[in-house]
């Protein structure tokens, strides 16, 4: 190899180590980046958890029960829209609420501690002694 030769040999590698040196900084920069990014949506993520979890305790709260053992909007604009957002039908099932007297399809909106255990029945199998 001449002289001439081993110099060109030696300006390539250069040039080479200089541009791995700049893929590697651009390699940081993508993954510095995308790992902000993964935490952001991480945190929009948790955000709308939360929100959907409150627009659902909202409709618990002031959706018209039944019939049977649902919920309705009964019409109102605002509790369409969160069923709508839930991805919910109207009348939305809530079999987790319903009387537990056996047979009775109502849904429970009374807890009261019986000889059985706690029990959580409709207004009208609640005992008279809890009206
Ligand atoms: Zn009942």
């Amino acid at each position: 190899m001449t002289e001439m030769d081993t110099r060109i040999v030696q300006l390539v590698d250069e040039g080479a180590a200089q541009r791995i040196r700049e893929l590697e900084a651009e390699l940081t920069d993508t993954k510095t980046m995308l790992a902000s990014s993964d935490m952001e949506r991480e945190s929009h993520m948790d955000r709308l958890e939360i929100l959907e979890n409150v627009i659902e305790s909202l409709c618990h709260q002031f959706a018209y029960e039944g019939p049977g053992t649902s919920i309705t909007t009964g019409g109102l604009s605002v509790l369409e829209e969160a069923f709508q957002a839930l991805g919910w039908e109207d009348p939305h099932p809530v079999p987790e609420r319903c009387c537990d007297e056996p047979g009775c399809s109502a849904i429970a909106d009374c807890g009261w501690p019986s000889d059985a255990g706690y029990r959580r029945t409709c207004g009208h199998h609640m005992p008279k002694e809890w009206k």
